[in-house]
């Protein structure tokens, strides 16, 4: 039984690697048992010497519930030594004072690549009249931007010092009644959201990276944004990438507005998008709507030194103890870590056996309802898929 250690930039991972899991509230107990199962099933399939050892760590309501606190300093300090968590979603409760555990923990393990794939299933009711042509995966820098939450209310003693300031200063005028915020984007991050971008094109053979910005109106940050990635890219990657040699990954950069545009009429154009921390939260979810879906979507959040996989949707609190709700986003979210394993011949198993099930209309639910067959519960469909996988 061993840890993952992250050596330059790479993953070292032993046959019996430690990995956290969090059960999470809502509907999480339930599709992490089915996404457990199913990861440990394809692995047993793909490799004759390689085992997942879990580790559970409690956080949410089973950890307020068990130790009378959402989370507890053991679970921070096992999060901070194996530092890989499959993570399913967590309830933020509404209200002042509460920071969101999703938000510690990226902060904790510095996880500044948040990763989305979009890829369309067959069958699902998708707005579009050619979802299959939607395969593409997002890149959103996590740590920078309007997300760092510096703000000043428009009558608060801080605003009006700012205001001051930029009066004497620069002779700007806000006026009265205005409130600030102020958009940072720095450069050393993002050279590295922009290493991990192209790192997952060349490893994943992609064609084309696209940085999205609005750097027309932004100049000095997202602007900024456009210029360092493209340095980046040039200057580390120049074996790989070009703005115009088709044999190499084509770069190129799309204002914001116009990237929502294109990824509804021409998606196919679209393989990795790279975006500063706004515009890849817009775009994550405008993207996800375009297969119809959500609760199919898996994501990851990852740094240099560690990683956190989960569904993209959260914790359906209607569904929750009622053998319902859709395992696959997890499932997504496993495969995607399974990949940062290098274990793809697992993934491999996974996505096997996913487009079998989804083929034979073995369907929890959401996706029954568009195929009009008798659904599967959350549990009977991840036996469903174990099924699949070992008869595969
Ligand atoms: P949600 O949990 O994603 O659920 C919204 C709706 O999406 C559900 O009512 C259901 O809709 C559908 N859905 C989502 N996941 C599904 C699944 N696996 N299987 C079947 N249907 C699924 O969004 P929410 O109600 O806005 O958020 C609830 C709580 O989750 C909040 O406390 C929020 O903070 C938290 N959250 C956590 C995370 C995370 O941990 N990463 C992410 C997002 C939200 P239908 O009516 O269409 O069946």
């Amino acid at each position: 039984m061993g840890d993952i250690k992250f050596e330059n930039d790479k993953w070292i991972v032993p046959d019996d690697p430690v990995i956290l899991y969090t059960d999470g509230d809502g509907i999480g107990p339930e599709i992490m048992d089915a996404a457990r199962k199913v990861v440990n099933a394809a692995v047993k399939k793909a490799y004759k010497n390689k085992k997942i050892m879990w580790k559970e760590v409690l956080i949410g309501d089973k950890a307020l519930k068990e130790k009378n606190d959402r989370f507890p300093e053991e679970s921070q300090n096992d999060i901070l030594k194996y530092r890989v968590l499959l993570k399913a979603p967590l309830g933020t409760p509404i209200g002042e004072g509460f920071k969101s555990i999703n938000v510690r923990i990226r902060q904790m393990l510095d996880l500044y690549s948040n990763i989305r794939p979009v890829t369309y299933m067959n069958g699902l009711e998708s707005p579009l009249k050619h979802p299959e042509r939607v395969n593409l995966t997002i890149f959103r820098e996590n740590t920078d931007d309007l997300y760092l939450g510096y703000e000043w209310k428009f009558d608060s003693k801080e605003n009006e010092e700012i205001k001051d300031f930029f009066k004497t200063k620069f002779n700007i005028d806000f006026g009265k009644d205005t409130g600030i915020g102020i958009k940072p984007i720095n450069k050393y991050k993002t050279q590295r959201i922009t290493r991990a971008a192209i790192k997952f094109a060349i490893e994943n053979n992609k064609k084309k990276l696209t940085i999205m910005h609005k750097g027309n109106v932004m100049k000095y940050t997202e602007g900024a944004f456009r210029e360092w990635a493209y340095e980046t890219l040039e200057n580390e990657y120049g074996d790989y990438v070009s703005r115009d040699d088709e044999n190499k990954i084509l770069i190129s950069d799309i204002i914001a507005d116009n990237m929502f545009q294109q990824i509804i009429t021409r998606p196919e154009n679209y393989e990795v998008i790279l975006a500063p921390n706004i515009d890849g939260d817009y775009l994550s979810d405008a993207a996800g709507a375009l297969i119809g879906n959500i609760g199919t979507l898996g994501g990851a959040n990852v740094g240099d030194n560690g990683a956190m996989f989960e569904a993209v949707h959260g914790t359906a609190p209607k569904y929750a103890g009622k053998n319902i709700a859709d395992p696959l986003g997890l499932i997504r979210g496993a495969q995607l870590m399974l990949k940062y394993m290098n274990w793809h011949e697992a993934h491999d198993v996974i996505e096997k056996a996913i487009g079998k099930s989804i083929e034979e209309k073995k369907v929890t639910n959401d996706v029954a309802r568009f195929f009009n067959v008798e659904p599967l519960g959350t549990k009977e469909f991840g036996r469903s898929l174990v099924d699949i996988i070992e008869n595969l």
